[in-house]
This record gives structure tokens, C-alpha cells and sequence, in this order.
């Protein structure tokens, strides 16, 4: 349960020393009560008080990170809804390969896994990880395999087996890449918890249902292993719905720990087409999924998801922004025409990519907005004649350009006159309202 600031201060020194940064103690408690501070910053703290404030300020879903440099982070999650605070770690998108596949097809999924790039709003995207399922008999192909998977990836793997001995056997064999063995039952738990200590894995655990599944993960943490997924056995996306937010409601209003975890769902091949196969990886998207495991690589349907992905997990409070620079756009000569937008990432990329596409090369002016969309941008006051004015003078504009004219979103017609007269010897043109329009209003009046 969080300590309000008093509780918190009764357990600091008391010295008003200063050393963390603040004037007494309490204000000092008071920041570690807002989240704004860490006990760490006090040297004088005692044993106790950091035993307890870790305890009080843990995040209620764990932190778990995979990979080598465990640079994957899933968990660590504080909130139910987005607009609470934010999600912290996304859903991790895996591809899964099963060890009775040709070897033409795995090789080519494995570079297709590899190879595989999405850019958006100046992202570079990647699949996160790889599933291997055993469905042979053969437990040397399945680690051969989990072996090759890694070997090309380089990917935290997601290694599948009923056979606790074939999966300590890929353990071992992927030691290092910091993977997850899937998935521990009561009566494999104690073996596959010591293949997963032994090599630096982590555990998925599951149980038929959630009473066994949360007695599972607190015996597995009673006997000090707490490197755990949650893997539910449900029976419909209904249910796997309910599942995921019963779950993570228990864990986050109740802090129960049992559940305090990141999930896994392997989504099954044989549910339908890919857009059917969409609705639960959708459904992992918007509610807590950990990973989510593909069962198959579709570039168009991997699009659409990480795209849904891209909007869930972006911090509501920090809109994604572009630096304020002016870009160009093609090869523009002194001549070329000006453009001005904010730098509002989604803003930026589509009006770049509109006048990108009208064929034309030209210069993109874009000021310091804080990340806000052209009408917001406005209505604060950052998006203003003046303001564009001021920075296009700081930024040295018309050290740059030959042309004497700039062209303003339609959106924001009304600051032609402002920003003429900030930026005297200027001609204002108004643009069109959407970006959409920008290629037919270039060619009807720029070229
Ligand atoms: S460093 Fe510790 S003892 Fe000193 S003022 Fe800050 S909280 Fe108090």
C-alpha cells in the first residue's frame, strides 16, 4: 500500500541535512510520496526504510526484461487504464515456428522475422521475438531448432514443449539469450524452474484455472524463483478477455501478487483467417498482453497491429515530436518553396509525405510546438505569426532561401497577417486544410 508523505517521513533521519536535494526531510518525503524521488537520493538512509518503501513503491506488474542485454521489457505497469498515467512497456510481438515445418519454410520465416522493418513516425519497428513449438517427436529437432532460431535472430525465443526434458534441453542450448520457457504446470514447475535458474531464462507458468495458476506462481516465488509469465488456459476471446483484466485489476487495485505479472498468449493457428486472427492479438494489444505470439509472418497484418500498438502505448503526456529544424524535402534549391507545419511527429510525416509525393523538393519549416497538432498549437499560443516569425529569424531562414514566400496550414489562416508583419518582406500563402490536399494545391498553384 503507497505511505503518504508524514508516514514516509517518520522513517528518514530527520537531520535536514539537504544531501537528496531538498530543503528538510519532509519535503524530501513528500516527493517520494508524488513518485518524484527515489530513497536512493538520501546516503543516510536507513536498511529499514529502504526495505520499506521498496516494498510500498514496487510497481504492482513486474518488471521482466528478455534478451541478452534484456533491452525487451514487458510489465512494470501502475496503471489500468492510459489516461490514468501511461502504460509503460508495450506488447511484445512474437512469431511462432513449429518444429515440423519444412526447413525451406523456417529458414524463410527466420529471415522474415529477421529482416522484418516497419518505419513510422521516424520509428524503426521490429518483431520482438521468436516462438519455437515442438510438435515433432523429436526432441534433438526442436532444440536444433531453438538453437538455429537464435543463431539468426538474435531474438529472446519463446521455446514450447510439453516435454520438460526437451525444453531443459533448448534451455541450455539458448543459454545467454535470456528467453522464456513455456510453460511450467504444477507438476512440471519444480523441474522447468530449475532449467530456467540454471541458464537465465525466464518461467511462463499455467494452470487450468486462475486459483491454481495464482497458487503456482506464490509457491514458485516462496521457493525464490520470481522470473514469471502468466499463461492462461482459456477457451474463447470472451474469456481471454475477462481473464486479462481480472488479472491485471486483482494486481494493480488489489496489489495481489500472484498476478503481479507480465502475461503470454500463444494465439492458435487454426482460429481462422488472418483477419479473425487479428481480433485476439488485438485483444492482447488493448487489454495487458505481455507477448503476444503470432502463429504466422504476415507483413500486412504485422502493419496493422504495430500500428495499434504505436497508438496504445504512447505516453499520453509526451507527444511524440520531431526537432525543430528546417527540413528539406527532396533536393530543394534557394528558390524552393517553404512550408510550415508543428512538430507534432504524425503532423510532420504526413505533410512531409504529402509534398513528397506532389514530386516537388522544398523546405519544411518546423517550430518548437511541444508536440502538438496544428490547431492545438494554436489555440496555446505556440503555433502563432509570431511565434513561427521568431523562430524562422533565430533559425536563420532567410540565410537559406532565396523565395519570400511561405506557405501556412489552412487551418491556421487567420496568422497570415500576423505572421507578415513579424516577418517583413514576407509573402503568406495559405495552404489547404488537410494534407491530404497539399499534392492538388501544389500543383494548381506552385507549379
Ligand atoms: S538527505 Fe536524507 S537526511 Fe538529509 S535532508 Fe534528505 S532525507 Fe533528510
Amino acid at each position: 500500500m503507497a505511505l503518504t508523505g508524514l508516514q514516509i517521513q517518520k522513517l528518514l533521519p530527520k537531520t535536514n541535512c539537504k544531501e537528496c536535494g531538498s530543503n528538510t526531510c519532509l519535503a524530501f518525503a513528500m516527493k517520494l510520496a508524488a513518485r518524484k524521488a527515489e530513497i536512493s537520493m538520501c546516503p543516510y538512509a536507513s536498511d529499514e526504510a529502504i526495505q520499506t518503501l521498496g516494498a510500498a513503491y514496487e510497481p504492482p506488474v513486474k518488471l521482466t526484461a528478455l534478451g541478452t542485454d534484456k533491452s525487451l521489457k514487458l510489465g512494470e505497469e501502475t496503471v489500468l487504464y492510459r489516461h490514468e498515467k501511461t502504460f509503460v512497456h508495450q506488447t511484445a510481438f512474437a512469431v511462432n515456428i513449429d518444429d515440423t515445418e519444412t526447413p525451406e519454410t523456417i529458414e524463410q520465416t527466420l529471415q522474415n522475422i529477421k529482416n522484418y522493418v516497419l518505419e513510422r513516425v521516424g520509428e524503426e519497428i521490429h518483431i520482438d521475438m521468436v516462438a519455437i513449438t515442438q510438435k515433432s517427436k523429436n526432441s534433438d529437432t526442436f532444440v536444433n531448432l531453438s538453437k538455429k532460431a537464435w543463431e539468426i535472430t538474435k531474438r529472446p525465443l519463446l521455446l514450447r514443449s510439453p516435454d520438460p526434458a526437451a525444453l531443459t534441453a533448448a534451455a541450455e542450448a539458448v543459454k545467454g539469450s535470456r528467453s522464456v520457457l513455456c510453460s511450467a504446470t504444477a507438476e512440471t514447475a519444480d523441474e522447468l524452474r530449475a532449467a530456467a535458474q540454471k541458464n537465465g531464462h525466464v518461467l511462463a507458468v499455467t494452470a487450468p484455472g486462475l486459483d491454481e495458476l495464482a497458487a503456482l506462481t506464490a509457491k514458485l516465488k516462496q521457493d525464490g524463483f520470481n522470473d514469471l509469465l502468466l499463461e492462461f488456459q482459456t477457451h474463447s476471446l470472451a474469456e481471454q478477455f475477462q481473464t486479462n483484466t481480472i488479472s491485471r485489476r486483482a494486481a494493480i487495485k488489489d496489489n495481489y501478487k500472484p498476478f503481479g505479472y507480465p502475461t503470454v498468449t500463444f494465439l492458435d493457428s487454426t482460429a481462422g483467417d488472418l483477419l479473425e486472427n487479428a481480433v485476439p492479438a488485438v485483444n492482447e494489444i488493448c487489454k495487458y498482453g505481455g507477448i503476444c505470439v503470432l502463429p504466422t509472418f504476415d507483413p500486412a497484418q504485422l502493419v496493422a497491429l504495430m500500428t495499434l500498438r504505436l497508438n496504445i502505448y504512447t505516453d499520453p503526456q509526451k507527444p511524440i515530436q520531431v526537432e525543430p529544424k528546417i527540413y528539406p524535402i527532396g533536393e530543394p534549391k534557394p528558390d524552393s518553396p517553404v512550408f510550415v507545419t508543428t512538430n507534432f511527429s504524425l503532423t510532420y510525416f504526413i505533410v512531409s509525405g504529402e509534398i513528397e509525393n506532389s514530386g516537388i523538393s522544398a523546405y519544411l519549416l518546423v517550430p518548437e510546438c511541444e508536440g502538438m497538432s496544428v490547431l492545438t498549437a494554436w489555440a496555446a499560443g505556440k503555433f502563432s505569426g509570431a511565434t513561427i516569425g521568431k523562430f524562422a529569424k533565430e533559425i536563420g531562414l532567410e540565410d537559406q532561401v532565396d523565395t519570400r514566400e511561405i506557405i501556412i496550414p489552412g487551418y491556421v489562416a487567420q496568422i497570415s497577417g500576423e505572421l507578415e508583419e513579424s516577418l517583413p518582406g514576407w509573402k503568406v500563402l495559405v495552404g489547404p486544410q488537410d494534407a491530404g490536399d497539399l499534392e492538388s494545391f501544389i500543383k494548381a498553384r506552385l507549379s
